[in-house]
C-alpha cells in the first residue's frame, strides 16, 4: 500500500505544515489499528488525484475543514440548540454551533441560520415540518385552545394528521432537474404531503414562470419549492416570490447546488434567494466547499420551528461536522471565495461552448451556473454507458436524464458535468476546452450495446488516461501530501 511520505516544503506556510503533520499522524495511527481503512483512505486520495472530477455535486474541501471533523467532538451529545440542550456539558458545542450559525448568517445575510442538519435531505425534511407546524398545526392548536400536541385527544390527533398529509407541495420534477426530496414518488416528501410538479418548457428546456404561476394559482400549494440538482440556469427568485404570494404559498428554496454561488456573490439581485424566500435549505459540501452536511436559513418567524430539528426529524447534531461547517463559512467569507465562485461559472460556460463547438448539445443551450447536462444520445450511447466509458478513461461524471427523457433515470440520455472541483484545483477555461476534447474523443470511440454494455476502444482509453494524468500533474490535489 502506498504511504504518505512526511514531506514539508521549506516554503510551505506554518498552517499548511501542521495540517500535513496532522494527516500523517492520523494515517499512521490507522495503519496500526485499522489497516484496511487506512489503505482505502489513501487509495481514495490516489483515485481523486488520477481522475478528472466532473461530478457537479462534489468538490475538494480544505485540509482545515477535514481536520475540524477528525477529533473528539464526535463523542459529544448535544440535542437541542445553543444554550438550550437536553444534555450536560455542552458549553463548547454551544460555542461551536453559535459561531457557525453567526458566520452563516453573515455569509448569506440571513435573519436566522440552523447548522445542525446532517445532510441536504435532512434539511429539507426539517424545513417541510417547520412549515407544516407553523402554517397548519399551530393555528389548529390555537383554534382548539391547546398549548401543545401532548394535550390533543386521540381523535384530535387523527384530525391533525389527516390535515397535514393533505397539504400540497409544488416543486420542479426530477425529470426537469429537481431533486428526489422535492416530492419524488419514492421519497418521504411525497408521503408527507401531496406532491405536484412543474416542468421545464419542452422547447427552451427552461422554467416557464407564466406556467408555474398558472399551476400555483390553481393548485394553491402550501409550499412552492424552487431549486434543483440538474438545471443549468439561474432562477428568478423575485418572480418565484411573486407567484408564491399570489398562490398564498410559502416560498422554499433548496440551494444545495448553488449555495457557493450565492456566498460568492455571483447570484445577486433577483437570483439570490435569501431576501425572497421564507426558508432556504442547502448542503454545505457542493459549491460551498465545506464538509458533507446540511444548512437551513430562514426568516425570524420560522426560526423557533426550525430550531426544533431535534426532536422534529433528528436526534443529536454532529458537533465535529458543525465545527467544520464553521471553518468552511469562514473560508467562504474571504474575498478569494468570490473569485473562486466567478471562475466556477466562467469554466462551466467555457466547457459548454467547447462541447457545442464539437457538436454536443447542452440541455437548454448552455449554462448560467456550475453545471451542464449534456445530451449524448447522438453518440449511440445511453448515459450509463457514457458514464462508464468516461470513467474507464479516468473522467468521473454522473449520468442524468434530459428533460422528457424516454430512457428513464437508470439508463438516461444524458450526463451531468460540473466545474466546482476542477476550479478548486485551479483549472481554467483553456483546460475546459481540452477536457471537452478528451470527452468527445472517448464518446466517439465507445460503442454502445444492450442496456449497460459498451466497448471502449483500448487505444483511446490509454491515450485519454495519459492526457488526464498530464493535465492533473499541473494541478495537484493537496500537493503538501506526498505518497511514496
Ligand atoms: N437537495 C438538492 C437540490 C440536492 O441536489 C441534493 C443532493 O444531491 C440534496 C438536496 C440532498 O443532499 P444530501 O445528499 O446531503 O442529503
Amino acid at each position: 500500500m502506498p504511504r504518505l511520505k512526511h514531506y514539508l516544503s521549506k516554503t510551505a506556510p506554518d498552517q499548511q505544515k501542521s495540517s500535513v503533520i496532522a494527516h500523517l499522524a492520523a494515517l499512521d495511527h490507522l495503519e496500526n489499528t485499522s489497516p484496511e481503512i487506512a489503505s482505502a483512505i489513501v487509495a481514495e486520495l490516489e483515485d481523486q488525484r488520477s481522475h478528472l472530477k466532473l461530478i457537479a455535486s462534489e468538490n475538494y474541501s480544505s485540509l482545515g475543514v477535514q481536520l475540524a471533523m477528525g477529533n473528539w467532538l464526535t463523542d459529544k451529545y448535544a440535542e437541542g440548540y445553543p444554550f438550550h440542550r437536553f444534555y450536560a456539558g455542552c458549553e463548547h458545542v454551544d460555542a461551536i454551533e453559535e459561531r457557525g450559525k453567526t458566520l452563516a448568517e453573515r455569509l448569506f445575510q440571513a435573519e436566522h441560520a440552523y447548522i445542525q442538519p446532517h445532510s441536504g435531505a435532512d434539511a429539507n425534511l426539517i424545513a417541510f415540518l417547520a412549515i407544516l407546524i407553523d402554517k397548519i398545526q399551530s393555528p389548529l392548536l390555537e383554534k382548539w385552545g391547546k398549548k401543545g400536541v401532548d394535550e390533543l385527544t386521540k381523535d384530535e390527533h387523527e384530525q391533525l394528521r389527516d390535515l397535514l398529509v393533505h397539504q400540497k407541495i409544488l416543486g420542479m420534477s426530477l425529470n426537469s432537474g429537481g431533486h428526489l426530496t422535492h416530492g419524488f414518488r419514492m421519497n418521504l416528501s411525497s408521503k408527507l404531503m401531496q406532491a405536484i410538479h412543474y416542468e421545464v418548457d419542452p422547447g427552451t428546456e427552461q422554467l416557464d414562470y407564466k406556467k408555474i404561476e398558472e399551476q400555483a394559482v390553481t393548485e394553491k400549494p402550501l409550499i412552492l419549492l424552487a431549486g434543483y440538482s440538474a438545471y443549468s440556469r439561474k432562477i428568478d427568485f423575485a418572480k418565484m416570490r411573486e407567484i408564491a404570494d399570489k398562490a398564498g404559498s410559502v416560498l422554499m428554496v433548496d440551494m444545495a447546488h448553488f449555495a457557493g454561488l450565492v456566498a460568492g456573490r455571483v447570484f445577486e439581485g433577483p437570483y439570490n434567494p435569501i431576501p425572497y424566500a421564507h426558508i432556504v435549505t442547502s448542503t454545505t459540501h457542493k459549491t460551498l466547499r465545506g464538509p458533507r452536511g446540511g444548512l437551513i436559513l430562514c426568516k425570524k418567524e420560522l426560526a423557533p420551528f426550525v430550531d426544533k430539528g431535534c426532536p422534529l426529524a433528528m436526534g443529536g447534531p454532529l458537533p465535529h461536522v458543525m465545527a467544520a461547517k464553521a471553518v468552511a463559512f469562514e473560508e467562504a467569507l474571504q474575498p478569494s471565495f468570490q473569485t473562486y465562485s466567478k471562475k466556477i461559472v466562467e469554466n462551466a460556460k467555457a466547457l459548454g461552448e467547447s462541447f457545442q463547438k464539437r457538436g454536443v448539445r447542452p440541455v437548454s443551450g448552455g449554462t448560467d451556473n456550475h453545471l451542464l447536462v449534456l445530451d449524448i444520445s447522438s453518440f449511440g450511447l445511453n448515459g450509463r454507458q457514457a458514464e462508464s466509458a468516461l470513467r474507464e478513461a479516468s473522467i468521473t461524471t454522473s449520468r442524468n436524464t434530459v428533460p422528457y427523457d424516454k430512457k428513464g433515470p437508470w439508463y438516461t440520455s444524458g450526463i451531468r458535468v460540473g466545474t466546482p472541483a476542477l476550479t478548486t484545483l485551479g483549472l481554467g477555461t483553456a483546460e475546459m476546452d481540452e477536457i471537452a476534447d478528451m470527452m468527445v474523443d472517448v464518446l466517439k470511440n465507445a460503442r454502445g450495446g444492450e442496456k449497460s454494455q459498451y466497448v471502449l476502444d483500448p487505444a483511446t482509453k490509454e491515450k485519454t488516461r495519459e492526457r488526464v494524468l498530464n493535465l492533473l500533474r499541473r494541478f495537484p490535489l493537496y500537493p503538501e501530501l506526498v505518497l511514496e
